[in-house]
């Protein structure tokens, strides 16, 4: 499986210009570059190669909802992936794995790919990696409950990006080799409980130039949501080229 590159830029940059540029020095096959919401048309206006993506989305498809996007609004601009369950908006917008729910099932039932964010606090990290695993397992089982089980799912349906919460824009990564033991257990998971067949595991999580190799190059990480290191050009094309080794 090819390794993706996830671009999230969060609330970044300030300007349209600027997101345009960007887009335009990173549009790669292997990357999905998600702005924020006002960018989104122009920089999928600009794309040859990336796939467009959001950050987030509403769970209905119309209606009385104040500042809200559908995921039909989003496909009709071009958008492919939607991320879902980012730790920052489970802490900043009191997401609840019930409202994720719902997100996942929504987008789904358009067409939409999903990008589903799971990862421990640190509190429960120190009790060890049996601990992350089941609170990673309790916040998959929730946030996928909408899935239809008993029917055939494509796994590029559904991709899953653990991202330890203590490790995102920390510049403190996980230890690879405890990454990829919760990346098989997640796809153990999703193998034994959604019948998901292959599922495409990302890291996230501090990742950079310099270590995303350390990651990717284990069969069970499947590529990097990358936050920070996405603004940068330079650095994010350095993350592309060393993640072409390991594809
Ligand atoms: C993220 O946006 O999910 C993320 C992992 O950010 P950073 O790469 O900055 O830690």
């Amino acid at each position: 499986m090819n390794k993706l590159l996830v671009a999230n830029w969060k609330l970044n940059p300030e300007k349209l210009s600027v997101a345009v540029k960007l887009a335009k020095a990173i549009d790669k096959k292997c990357v999905v570059i998600c702005p924020p919401f006002p960018f989104l048309a122009a920089v999928g206006k600009v794309l040859k190669y990336a796939k467009l993506g959001a950050q987030d989305v509403f769970w209905e498809d119309k209606g009385a909802y104040t500042g809200e996007v559908s995921p039909m609004m989003l496909k009709d601009l071009g958008v492919k992936y939607v991320i879902i369950g980012h730790s920052e908006r489970r802490r900043w917008l009191q997401e609840t794995d019930e409202m994720i729910g719902k997100k996942v099932a929504a987008v789904l039932r358009v067409g939409l790919k999903v990008i589903l964010c799971v990862g421990e606090p640190w509190s429960i990290r120190k009790k060890g990696l049996a601990a992350a695993k089941s609170f990673v397992r309790k916040q998959l089982k929730e946030d996928l409950r909408g899935l239809p089980l008993g029917t055939r799912r494509q796994a590029s349906d559904v991709t899953i990006a653990y991202e330890p919460v203590w490790a995102i824009g920390t510049g403190r990564s996980d230890k690879p080799a405890e990454t990829v033991e919760m990346a098989k257990f997640i796809k153990q998971f999703l193998h034994s409980t959604f019948y998901i067949l292959n599922s495409r595991i990302l890291y996230g999580g501090s990742v950079d130039s310099k270590n995303v190799g350390n990651f990717i190059k284990y069969r069970e990480v499947d590529g990097a949501l990358v936050g920070g290191a996405s603004l940068k050009a330079d650095e994010f094309k350095e993350i592309i080229n060393i993640s072409a080794e390991y594809d």
